[in-house]
């Protein structure tokens, strides 16, 4: 069966009607880049940026970060890489952040709220970001976001890097996307709105899933009832498409449901263009897109 997906390598995820769906990868260290190129990937989904924090006993410097970025960039040769910013907190934690106790850290201080709260770090990190995009086809893209003024502060702080970086004489590539990830109710109740505002969509489905259902994505005892193919979150998800497609811009998914087959022909019909999952699962899902008639 291995050697059957292999063929794929060199195809594209096509349906039998011409519709062209991008199959990219997610991943969470540079090292695992050599996967995604292996798998035949078209880009990188998400690429989570965490490590480089986690790995660290302080906060990485722009340099290190810059180098970090730069390498995933070059190494995929011009196809689209597609970084996440900042997602500590919750079940992400490194001791020198040294967040005070929360009862729900699930619904704390986190992700885009710190990067908000403490915009020195933030900062640092889009020089970074903005920097590596002279090396490759970088989009970036911001999580946890459940307000339009979350947004266009955002983009108030990237139009501010991109100055300073521009009056330092420091070569980046202007054209770059920025894209949120879907995954809070409030961002897909607002996501015809947020959809003015960014390039593009990647819907979190985990998270997703976790605050729709208000099931804890960590709690084992009641795992079976973590579903993202429960009918709220499907609806969360044929919402977005919507608002996606009527504000012109393309929407993709990249938590772990992006690699469910049987979800595929749905996701397709209703809009999605873009499936990330673990570089495994890239053929896998090719395969799956290339059965499909609409
Ligand atoms: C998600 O929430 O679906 C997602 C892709 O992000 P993470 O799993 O890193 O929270
Ligand atoms: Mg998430």
């Amino acid at each position: 069966y291995q050697h059957e997906l292999a063929l794929l390598k060199g195809t594209k995820a096509v349906t039998k009607n011409g519709t062209v769906i991008e199959i990219n990868a997610n991943i969470g260290h540079p090292e695992d880049v050599s996967m995604v190129l292996e798998n035949d990937a078209d880009g990188i989904g998400l690429f989570r940026s965490e490590f480089l924090y986690m790995e660290s006993s302080n906060f990485p410097s722009e340099e290190d970060q810059f180098q970090a970025y730069k390498k995933v960039l070059e190494k995929m040769g011009g196809k689209r890489v597609i970084i996440r910013t900042l997602d500590l907190g919750a079940d992400k934690q490194v001791p020198y952040l040294d967040i005070p106790h929360e009862e729900n850290p699930a619904m704390g201080y986190r992700a885009i709220r710190i990067c908000l709260d403490r915009q020195e770090l933030f900062i640092t990190q889009l020089r970074a970001l903005i920097r590596a995009s002279a090396f490759g086809k970088l989009a970036i893209m911001f999580p946890m976001i459940i307000s339009v003024e979350e947004v266009k502060k955002i983009k108030e702080i990237v139009e501010k890097v991109k100055k300073d970086l521009t009056e330092e004489n420091i070569a980046f590539a202007p054209d770059f996307e920025l894209g949120i990830m879907i995954e809070t109710p409030a961002s897909v109740i607002l996501s015809d709105l947020l959809a003015k505002e960014v390039d593009f969509f990647s819907i979190g489905t985990n998270d997703l899933t976790q605050y729709t259902l208000a099931v804890d994505r960590m709690n084992h005892t009641i795992s079976k009832m973590f579903d993202s193919r429960h009918p709220a979150v499907l609806r969360m998800i044929e919402k977005t498409a919507e608002s996606a497609k009527n504000a012109g811009i393309w929407v993709g998914i990249c938590g772990e449901s992006a690699a469910d087959t049987a979800m595929t022909e749905f996701y397709v019909k209703i809009g999605i263009s873009e499936l990330s999952v673990t570089p495994s699962m890239v053929l896998e899902l090719r395969k799956a897109v290339q059965q499909i008639e609409l």
